[in-house]
């Protein structure tokens, strides 16, 4: 069994008894491995190695990574899925969507505007999740809890933006435990205007567990699985 197997394989059984400690089910967790600074060689891999989730967090790397998938594997578009993750500049959203599935980071009210011109144009959907600021620093991305519901009133006026639920990232230097409780609170005020909006996006190599007790439905991991980032 080669090295990305075993690394593969001993996240997913991390998860799995994760799960079991936390009174989950897996079969309501989505593991998204994060491919950035990998080349197309490593998603082509896990595609073989049955991972159909891949995460990127730049589009100057995943728009041509995305085309050599498309190019170069089997498996039909249908049968994998691209998750934007990073911040995302507005001119940037045309590119995007000529390959991402999922959005993970919707954290302001331009980038909701130039969603919302540019999905009609190209008669698309796009699944979205709103990501949160944990941190009192305005300068960093994502919504702050107390904005969340008024914004996503606003995304939910967009037909073509299917609402997922909240994205978080724990802050460095804060508590984890408190952070990933303010997400999955955050999750429960937005469940009370989107009731169907039940997803959370958080947790990554280094915390997925404790994620996963406060109710994390998608972790982003890189670099438990592909090893250390290559450029
Ligand atoms: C890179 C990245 C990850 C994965 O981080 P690892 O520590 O390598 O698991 C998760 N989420 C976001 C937003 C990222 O940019």
């Amino acid at each position: 069994m080669d090295f990305l197997q075993q690394r593969l394989l001993s996240v997913r059984q991390e998860i799995a008894a994760a799960c079991s400690t936390a009174n989950r089910s897996i079969d309501e967790v989505t593991l998204i491995t994060v491919t950035k600074n990998h080349p197309t060689q490593l998603v082509l891999d896990l595609l073989e190695l049955g991972q159909f989730d891949f995460g990127e967090n730049r589009n100057q790397e995943a728009e041509p990574k995305a085309a050599e998938v498309l190019a170069n594997s089997n498996f039909s578009r249908s049968s994998y899925r691209w998750h934007f993750i990073g911040q995302l500049q507005s001119n940037k959203v045309k590119n995007v969507l000529e390959y991402a599935d999922v959005l993970h980071s919707l954290d302001r009210e331009s980038l909701l505007e130039s969603l919302a011109k540019e999905l009609p144009k190209k008669q698309r959907n796009l699944e979205v999740f709103i990501q949160l600021n944990l941190t009192d620093n305005a300068e960093r991305g994502g919504i702050r809890p107390a904005d969340l519901l008024p914004f996503a009133e606003k995304v939910l006026q967009v037909p073509q933006l299917k609402l997922q639920g909240v994205m978080g990232v724990a802050s460095l230097d804060g508590n984890l435990e408190t952070d990933f409780d303010a997400i999955w609170r955050a999750s429960q005020q937005l469940r009370t205007l989107h009731p169907s909006a039940t997803s959370i996006s958080a947790g990554m190599s280094d915390d997925f567990e404790i994620a996963l007790r406060h109710g994390a439905t998608h972790l982003r991991i890189g670099t438990a699985i592909t090893g250390k980032r290559q450029y």
